[in-house]
Protein backbone atom coordinates (compact mmCIF):
# COMPACT_ATOMS: atom_id res chain seq x y z
CA UNK A 1 0.00 0.00 0.00
CA UNK A 2 1.06 3.24 -0.79
CA UNK A 3 1.30 6.09 2.43
CA UNK A 4 -0.62 9.10 0.84
CA UNK A 5 -1.46 10.98 4.78
CA UNK A 6 -0.80 10.18 8.25
CA UNK A 7 -3.24 11.48 11.19
CA UNK A 8 -1.75 11.82 14.99
CA UNK A 9 -3.63 10.60 17.38
CA UNK A 10 -2.05 11.62 20.87
CA UNK A 11 -3.35 11.19 24.77
CA UNK A 12 -1.69 12.95 27.82
CA UNK A 13 -1.78 10.82 31.12
CA UNK A 14 -2.46 6.99 30.53
CA UNK A 15 -0.97 5.01 27.36
CA UNK A 16 -3.28 3.54 24.58
CA UNK A 17 -4.15 -0.27 25.57
CA UNK A 18 -4.26 -3.03 22.73
CA UNK A 19 -7.99 -2.64 22.11
CA UNK A 20 -7.57 1.22 21.87
CA UNK A 21 -4.87 0.29 18.97
CA UNK A 22 -6.97 -2.18 17.94
CA UNK A 23 -9.30 0.45 16.92
CA UNK A 24 -7.19 3.07 15.45
CA UNK A 25 -5.39 0.42 13.19
CA UNK A 26 -9.04 -0.26 11.91
CA UNK A 27 -9.99 2.92 11.02
CA UNK A 28 -7.01 3.96 9.64
CA UNK A 29 -7.16 1.03 6.79
CA UNK A 30 -11.15 2.34 6.55
CA UNK A 31 -9.32 5.82 5.75
CA UNK A 32 -6.97 3.95 3.60
CA UNK A 33 -10.06 2.45 1.81
CA UNK A 34 -11.73 5.50 0.93
CA UNK A 35 -8.79 7.31 0.08
CA UNK A 36 -8.60 4.54 -2.55
CA UNK A 37 -11.97 4.88 -3.68
CA UNK A 38 -11.51 8.68 -4.36
CA UNK A 39 -8.61 7.62 -6.79
CA UNK A 40 -10.37 4.97 -8.51
CA UNK A 41 -13.06 6.98 -8.89
CA UNK A 42 -11.09 9.42 -10.56
CA UNK A 43 -9.26 7.70 -13.05
CA UNK A 44 -12.81 6.04 -14.17
CA UNK A 45 -14.50 9.78 -14.48
CA UNK A 46 -11.06 10.70 -16.88
CA UNK A 47 -10.88 7.65 -18.88
CA UNK A 48 -14.43 7.97 -19.68
CA UNK A 49 -13.80 11.05 -21.28
CA UNK A 50 -10.76 10.83 -22.83
CA UNK A 51 -9.53 8.71 -25.97
CA UNK A 52 -7.05 6.09 -25.08
CA UNK A 53 -4.68 6.21 -27.89
CA UNK A 54 -4.09 10.27 -28.17
CA UNK A 55 -5.13 11.44 -24.79
CA UNK A 56 -7.64 13.46 -26.14
CA UNK A 57 -11.55 13.90 -25.67
CA UNK A 58 -13.51 10.91 -27.14
CA UNK A 59 -16.02 11.57 -29.02
CA UNK A 60 -19.28 11.55 -26.79
CA UNK A 61 -17.09 14.15 -24.68
CA UNK A 62 -16.30 16.48 -27.27
CA UNK A 63 -19.91 16.73 -28.60
CA UNK A 64 -20.95 17.40 -25.12
CA UNK A 65 -18.63 20.38 -24.81
CA UNK A 66 -18.89 21.80 -28.32
CA UNK A 67 -22.73 21.70 -27.68
CA UNK A 68 -22.43 23.60 -24.09
CA UNK A 69 -20.16 25.86 -25.61
CA UNK A 70 -22.28 26.41 -28.40
CA UNK A 71 -25.45 27.34 -25.73
CA UNK A 72 -22.97 29.69 -23.90
CA UNK A 73 -21.83 31.04 -26.94
CA UNK A 74 -25.63 32.17 -27.50
CA UNK A 75 -26.84 33.15 -24.01
CA UNK A 76 -23.66 35.58 -23.60
CA UNK A 77 -23.59 36.82 -27.26
CA UNK A 78 -19.81 35.57 -27.80
CA UNK A 79 -18.59 33.68 -30.46
CA UNK A 80 -17.41 29.65 -30.76
CA UNK A 81 -15.24 28.25 -33.52
CA UNK A 82 -14.77 24.73 -34.54
CA UNK A 83 -11.41 23.25 -36.09
CA UNK A 84 -11.70 19.81 -37.74
CA UNK A 85 -8.44 18.01 -38.91
CA UNK A 86 -7.84 14.95 -41.05
CA UNK A 87 -4.36 13.61 -41.77
CA UNK A 88 -3.68 13.61 -45.63
CA UNK A 89 -3.09 10.05 -47.58
CA UNK A 90 -3.26 8.41 -43.99
CA UNK A 91 -3.93 5.41 -45.41
CA UNK A 92 -0.54 5.18 -47.26
CA UNK A 93 0.98 5.70 -43.74
CA UNK A 94 -0.30 2.25 -42.44
CA UNK A 95 -0.04 0.92 -46.05
CA UNK A 96 3.90 1.93 -45.86
CA UNK A 97 5.43 1.59 -42.38
CA UNK A 98 2.67 -0.44 -40.57
CA UNK A 99 -0.43 0.36 -38.40
CA UNK A 100 1.64 0.48 -35.51
CA UNK A 101 3.56 3.84 -37.11
CA UNK A 102 0.49 5.40 -37.98
CA UNK A 103 -0.87 5.54 -34.23
CA UNK A 104 1.92 7.03 -33.70
CA UNK A 105 1.65 9.33 -36.18
CA UNK A 106 -1.72 9.90 -34.66
CA UNK A 107 -0.25 10.84 -31.16
CA UNK A 108 2.30 13.02 -32.33
CA UNK A 109 -0.83 15.12 -34.49
CA UNK A 110 -2.68 15.09 -31.36
CA UNK A 111 -0.19 16.60 -29.65
CA UNK A 112 0.38 19.40 -31.81
CA UNK A 113 -3.41 19.89 -31.69
CA UNK A 114 -2.82 19.77 -27.40
CA UNK A 115 -0.22 21.73 -27.42
CA UNK A 116 -1.29 24.21 -29.43
CA UNK A 117 -4.64 24.96 -28.11
CA UNK A 118 -4.76 26.98 -24.85
CA UNK A 119 -6.84 26.37 -21.63
CA UNK A 120 -11.40 27.05 -22.82
CA UNK A 121 -10.01 25.01 -25.52
CA UNK A 122 -11.04 21.37 -26.24
CA UNK A 123 -9.44 19.11 -28.71
CA UNK A 124 -10.83 16.04 -29.37
CA UNK A 125 -10.63 12.64 -30.96
CA UNK A 126 -13.88 12.51 -33.15
CA UNK A 127 -13.28 9.57 -35.89
CA UNK A 128 -10.10 7.50 -36.80
CA UNK A 129 -8.35 9.71 -38.02
CA UNK A 130 -10.37 12.66 -37.68
CA UNK A 131 -9.35 15.45 -34.87
CA UNK A 132 -11.28 18.64 -33.88
CA UNK A 133 -10.67 21.89 -31.82
CA UNK A 134 -14.19 23.63 -30.12
CA UNK A 135 -12.35 27.23 -29.56
CA UNK A 136 -14.25 29.19 -27.25
CA UNK A 137 -14.40 33.16 -27.94
CA UNK A 138 -12.81 32.52 -31.40
CA UNK A 139 -14.10 34.25 -34.72
CA UNK A 140 -13.71 32.69 -37.48
CA UNK A 141 -10.07 34.83 -38.56
CA UNK A 142 -9.05 33.37 -34.71
CA UNK A 143 -10.12 29.78 -35.94
CA UNK A 144 -8.35 30.00 -39.32
CA UNK A 145 -5.36 31.47 -37.12
CA UNK A 146 -4.97 28.38 -34.85
CA UNK A 147 -5.54 25.99 -37.84
CA UNK A 148 -2.47 27.30 -39.79
CA UNK A 149 -0.39 26.97 -36.88
CA UNK A 150 -1.50 23.63 -36.19
CA UNK A 151 -1.05 22.72 -39.65
CA UNK A 152 3.06 24.33 -39.97
CA UNK A 153 3.73 22.37 -36.79
CA UNK A 154 2.47 19.08 -38.40
CA UNK A 155 4.30 19.77 -40.96
CA UNK A 156 7.43 19.94 -39.14
CA UNK A 157 6.83 16.39 -37.11
CA UNK A 158 9.47 13.99 -38.05
CA UNK A 159 8.30 10.59 -37.41
CA UNK A 160 10.87 7.33 -37.29
CA UNK A 161 9.36 4.19 -38.62
CA UNK A 162 8.76 1.57 -36.53
CA UNK A 163 10.87 -1.16 -38.65
CA UNK A 164 13.78 1.12 -39.95
CA UNK A 165 13.90 -1.21 -43.07
CA UNK A 166 10.38 0.01 -44.13
CA UNK A 167 11.94 3.35 -45.13
CA UNK A 168 13.75 6.65 -44.12
CA UNK A 169 11.91 9.10 -41.30
CA UNK A 170 8.75 11.10 -42.62
CA UNK A 171 6.50 13.88 -42.64
CA UNK A 172 2.95 14.48 -42.86
CA UNK A 173 0.34 17.16 -43.74
CA UNK A 174 -3.39 17.63 -42.73
CA UNK A 175 -6.42 19.41 -44.38
CA UNK A 176 -8.17 21.36 -41.88
CA UNK A 177 -11.86 22.65 -41.94
CA UNK A 178 -13.18 25.79 -39.95
CA UNK A 179 -16.60 26.82 -39.18
CA UNK A 180 -18.05 29.53 -36.38
CA UNK A 181 -20.91 30.26 -34.91
CA UNK A 182 -22.40 34.06 -35.85
CA UNK A 183 -25.65 35.34 -33.76
CA UNK A 184 -28.45 32.32 -32.71
CA UNK A 185 -28.21 30.20 -35.64
CA UNK A 186 -25.66 27.36 -35.37
CA UNK A 187 -25.68 24.15 -33.47
CA UNK A 188 -23.25 21.40 -32.48
CA UNK A 189 -24.11 19.23 -35.37
CA UNK A 190 -24.62 22.19 -37.89
CA UNK A 191 -20.93 23.49 -37.06
CA UNK A 192 -19.22 20.12 -37.73
CA UNK A 193 -21.21 19.79 -40.90
CA UNK A 194 -20.45 23.11 -41.65
CA UNK A 195 -16.12 22.45 -41.10
CA UNK A 196 -16.72 19.22 -42.52
CA UNK A 197 -17.80 20.62 -46.07
CA UNK A 198 -14.56 23.23 -45.69
CA UNK A 199 -12.45 20.21 -45.04
CA UNK A 200 -13.88 18.33 -48.07
CA UNK A 201 -13.08 21.61 -50.35
CA UNK A 202 -9.47 21.31 -48.32
CA UNK A 203 -9.03 18.02 -49.60
CA UNK A 204 -10.00 18.48 -52.85
CA UNK A 205 -8.06 21.44 -53.85
CA UNK A 206 -4.98 19.74 -53.15
CA UNK A 207 -4.81 18.94 -49.92
CA UNK A 208 -2.41 20.09 -46.86
CA UNK A 209 -4.16 23.53 -46.56
CA UNK A 210 -7.21 25.18 -44.40
CA UNK A 211 -10.32 26.31 -45.95
CA UNK A 212 -13.05 28.64 -43.76
CA UNK A 213 -16.27 27.95 -44.07
CA UNK A 214 -17.80 31.70 -44.57
P1 LIG B 1 -7.21 11.63 -47.39
O1 LIG B 1 -5.98 12.39 -47.69
O2 LIG B 1 -8.27 11.80 -48.44
O3 LIG B 1 -7.74 11.89 -46.04
O4 LIG B 1 -6.79 10.07 -47.47
P2 LIG B 1 -6.62 9.09 -46.25
O5 LIG B 1 -5.83 7.92 -46.73
O6 LIG B 1 -6.09 9.78 -45.06
O7 LIG B 1 -8.12 8.77 -45.91
P3 LIG B 1 -8.96 7.49 -45.74
O8 LIG B 1 -10.20 7.90 -45.06
O9 LIG B 1 -9.09 6.77 -47.04
O10 LIG B 1 -8.12 6.56 -44.77
C1 LIG B 1 -8.08 6.79 -43.42
C2 LIG B 1 -7.22 5.70 -42.82
O11 LIG B 1 -7.06 5.92 -41.43
C3 LIG B 1 -7.81 4.33 -42.97
C4 LIG B 1 -7.62 3.68 -41.61
O12 LIG B 1 -6.94 2.49 -41.72
C5 LIG B 1 -6.76 4.68 -40.87
N1 LIG B 1 -7.04 4.72 -39.44
C6 LIG B 1 -8.20 5.04 -38.84
N2 LIG B 1 -8.07 4.94 -37.50
C7 LIG B 1 -6.79 4.55 -37.24
C8 LIG B 1 -6.05 4.27 -36.06
O13 LIG B 1 -6.52 4.37 -34.93
N3 LIG B 1 -4.74 3.91 -36.20
C9 LIG B 1 -4.17 3.78 -37.45
N4 LIG B 1 -2.89 3.42 -37.50
N5 LIG B 1 -4.85 4.02 -38.56
C10 LIG B 1 -6.14 4.40 -38.48
MG1 LIG C 1 -10.54 10.48 -42.89
MG1 LIG D 1 -7.20 11.28 -44.10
Amino acid sequence: MRVSGSICVWRAGSPFNDSERELFEYLASQAAVSVENVGQHELAVREAVTDALTGLANRRHFDERLEHEVERARSLGTEVALVLLDIDDFKRVNDSYGHQTGDEVLRGVAGVLRTTSRDPDTPGRIGGEELAVVLPGAGLDGAEEFAERVRGRIAALVFTPEDPRSGEPFSVTASLGVSGSRGAVANGPDLVAAADVALYQAKRAGKNRTVVAR
